[in-house]
């Protein structure tokens, strides 16, 4: 479930253009890491029934912004 859920995120991906980029920041970057989105992920944690996928997100928000400080130096691409 948390992996589909991590998975389902990435699809966003797929909007871009290229498809996969190395030096891009995913977070602030794709419709669904945006900063509302993850407001709605750490929402559903809080939630009994959507924790583990709420909490799946969150992780994999995590993971992108540190991926984009370790390539990048910056956490994410500020809203513009
Ligand atoms: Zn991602």
């Amino acid at each position: 479930m948390i992996m589909a859920a991590t998975l389902l995120i990435d699809l966003d991906h797929l909007l871009a253009n290229p498809i996969y980029d190395p030096q891009r920041c995913s977070v602030g970057f794709h419709p669904l890491h945006g900063l509302l989105p993850i407001l709605l992920y750490i929402a559903l944690c809080f939630h009994r029934k959507t924790r583990l996928v709420g909490l799946g997100l969150v992780i994999h928000i995590g993971l992108d912004v540190i991926d984009c400080q370790v390539t990048n130096g910056i956490w994410f691409i500020p809203a513009s």
